[in-house]
């Protein structure tokens, strides 16, 4: 067995999952894995935050593994002890409580963390973000004891949040920048029928619409927006972005640009120190779901174990699957037409099931599902592949069950 110690800062969904590759190899490459965790709690699934949020999941269900499961593996964990320092000349990592923990390879799988606004008002009490399991107990507490709630963000954050809210009996006013909600994701036509179905079942949805300033004295009372309309409010979600946590590396010297830059075996600038999920960027491109930190994970299982000596992480076109308050969604690739592409388009109104296919020169370059998604994936294999679809353009809009028929 080597005698090396991996230390991984962060524990995260994709730290946990990096975890689960390294302890299913057949060579154990370290003697000693160390987690250092910021957070009090476990690695636990992030994404179901807005089940909880929404009284459909209990926190404790959250958790990804039992503490029996790190024992059996020998995993160290660290946790509600933030890593302030990482000195790469010394190959140590100091932790805000004064702990020291020597490393030969480290991990950093830090993720990201709720994008400010930059409004005067931000730091008032009852101004909440919504990415653990402090801010979604805020916002549970804050529901308890409170009815009007404004969400900045109409992303499928903020469309959580919105919702959750409302779930627990709040009136939620739902601002937008944008033209249309979850318009990374849907189209015009798609991000319409949301707003129309969301607003029948009660959340006020304002579009193109942008926040000035939160207002109150030690609270927030209000948000002022910038036609200089008010609206009073006892708690205001900011649910309009993210940021990678990138300070720790910064300050260790490591090359960042959004996120810290690693290469296509998720090495950074420092060869000891690799990156991984929301926290890096791999060409110009960073990422906020999952599934790409999972993938990152296996790769980075295959490089640090020396499984696969030429194991590399090419980012793909990763298709986003969402339910938004029980509407199912699923959109891969463009999903808004230009000059150069057609469109193949399906609807049914009284089902609110809607469809749009982006082609180009015979390829798909984009498919948006609302309502009904079953096919996504094998619209996502054929956008992915750039298939020729010159043979079943007719049936596209039908699915696999009518194009790869054979005649
Ligand atoms: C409410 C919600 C719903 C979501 N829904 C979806 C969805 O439907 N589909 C989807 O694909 N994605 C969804 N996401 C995004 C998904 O959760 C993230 O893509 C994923 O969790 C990223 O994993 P990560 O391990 O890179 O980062 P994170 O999960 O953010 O983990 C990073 C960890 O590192 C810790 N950390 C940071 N700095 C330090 C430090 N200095 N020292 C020690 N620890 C530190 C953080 O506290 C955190 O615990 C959702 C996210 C949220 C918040």
């Amino acid at each position: 067995m080597a005698t090396h110690t991996l230390v991984i800062i962060g524990h995260g969904m994709v730290a946990q999952r990096l975890l689960e590759r390294l302890s299913e190899q057949t060579v154990r490459p370290y003697s000693r894995i160390v987690v250092l965790s910021g957070e009090p709690a476990v690695a636990y699934n992030r994404i179901q935050l807005s089940a909880w949020l929404a009284g459909d999941a209990d926190p404790d269900s959250l958790t990804l593994k039992p503490a029996a499961w790190f024992l059996k593996h020998g995993i160290l964990l660290r946790q509600g002890d933030p890593v302030v320092r990482v000195d790469p000349n010394t190959r140590q990592v100091h932790t805000e409580q004064g702990h020291t923990e020597a490393y030969d390879h480290l991990v950093l799988a830090t993720g990201s963390r709720s994008a400010r606004l930059g409004l005067d008002g931000e730091d008032l009490d009852g101004v909440v973000g919504f990415r653990d399991l402090r801010d979604t107990q805020k916002l549970i507490d804050i529901s308890q004891r409170n009815r009007r709630a404004v969400v900045i963000g109409g992303g499928f954050l903020g469309l959580e949040a919105a919702e959750g809210l409302r779930h627990r009996g709040m009136a939620v006013t739902l601002l937008h920048r944008s033209s249309h909600l979850l318009n990374r994701q849907l189209d015009t036509v798609g991000g319409a029928l949301l707003k129309e179905i969301l607003s029948a079942r009660g959340l006020t949805i304002q579009t193109d619409t942008a926040p000035r300033a939160l207002l109150g004295s030690q609270r927030v009372r209000a948000v002022q927006l910038t036609d200089e309309t008010l609206i009073s409010t006892d708690l205001v979600v900011v649910a309009a972005g993210i940021t990678p946590n990138t300070e720790l590396a910064q300050a260790a010297g490591l090359a960042c640009d959004r996120a810290i830059c690693v290469d296509h075996r998720l090495q950074t600038s420092d060869p000891s120190i690799y990156a991984l999920g929301e926290c890096c960027q791999v060409d110009d491109q960073t990422f906020g779901l999952v599934d790409p930190g999972y993938q990152q994970a296996n790769v980075l299982a295959q490089v640090l174990s020396g499984s696969l000596l030429d194991a590399t992480y090419i980012p793909a076109i990763v298709p986003t699957r969402l339910k938004i308050s029980g509407i199912p969604i699923y959109s891969c690739g463009q999903t808004r037409p230009d000059d150069a592409t057609e469109s193949v388009v399906w609807q049914d109104y009284s089902s609110n099931r809607y469809c749009r296919l982006l082609i180009r020169h015979q390829r798909l370059t984009g498919a948006v599902l609302f309502g009904e998604t079953r096919d996504g994936p094998w619209y996502a294999e054929h956008i992915q592949q750039g298939t020729d679809i010159t043979d079943w353009r007719t049936n596209l809009a039908f699915g696999p069950a009518y194009c790869e028929t054979p005649a």
